[in-house]
């Protein structure tokens, strides 16, 4: 299965590929998780990138689009995978159709997480998460079972994106209206879009998105 998870930062995709991930056996693809992970590793992709993601706004194309088109070369990618947070443009999204194209594959379904601004802040201002398996977590909405104490992995140590404060939210906001929010039209015209209602629980969000992967 090879799908798109689309909607603003804060929608709640990472939460629903972390669970996707479980029950089919595939791996998310988060660009902006493998970018971080080479700002870290201090790649030269990395140090050009880290500048850019520090001021709240977009990496390249290119650089992007080499990112995902090398991991997805990958073994664990050969059952399908889940992209979180890519394509993020019209010119991203016209180079992920020509290079699954290329590697003779091609998209099942775009599930667009629908909701709206006042729950974003919220919900971002409010995220961390696990900082040895990644695991996302909210202040409020989803807390770990036992106080500081990651469910999945048992760790201790938690994270906060420097990109979650309050000033940046609204550049990454007016950066998915403006570059990201024009793929609900063009993968509507393709018929590949599918929504989901994502002002719900996590749990009924899942549920709707079990839904419309059933019926594929
Ligand atoms: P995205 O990957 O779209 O930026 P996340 O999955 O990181 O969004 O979710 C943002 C924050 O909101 C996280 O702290 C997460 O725990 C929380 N969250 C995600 N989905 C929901 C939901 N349906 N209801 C309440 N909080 C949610
Ligand atoms: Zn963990």
């Amino acid at each position: 299965m090879r799908l798109i998870l689309l909607g603003p930062p804060g929608a709640g995709k990472g939460t629903q590929a972390q669970r996707l991930v479980e029950k089919y056996s595939i791996p998310q693809l988060s660009t902006g998780d493998m970018l971080r992970a080479a700002v870290k590793a201090g790649t030269e992709v990395g140090q050009r990138a880290e500048a850019v993601m520090n001021a709240g706004k977009l990496v390249s194309d290119d650089i992007v689009n080499a990112i995902v088109s090398e991991r997805i070369d990958e073994a664990d990618c050969v059952n399908g995978f889940i992209l979180d947070g890519y394509p993020r443009t019209l010119v991203q999204a016209d180079a992920v159709e020509a290079m699954l194209k290329g590697k003779g594959i091609a998209l099942d379904v775009v599930i667009e997480l629908q909701v709206n601004d006042e729950v974003l802040v919220d919900r971002i201002s409010g995220r961390y998460s696990c900082a040895s398996c990644g695991t996302v977590y909210h202040d409020t909405s989803k807390k770990p079972a036992k106080d500081g104490v990651c469910d999945k992995c048992g760790s201790t140590e938690f994270k906060r994106r420097s990109d979650d404060q309050p000033d940046k939210v609204w550049t990454r906001l007016q950066a998915y209206y403006k570059e990201t929010s024009p793929l609900i039209g063009y993968y509507y015209a393709k018929g590949l879009l599918k929504n989901v209602d994502g002002l719900q629980s996590i749990d009924d969000v899942a549920a709707d998105i079990d839904r419309v992967l059933e019926k594929l």
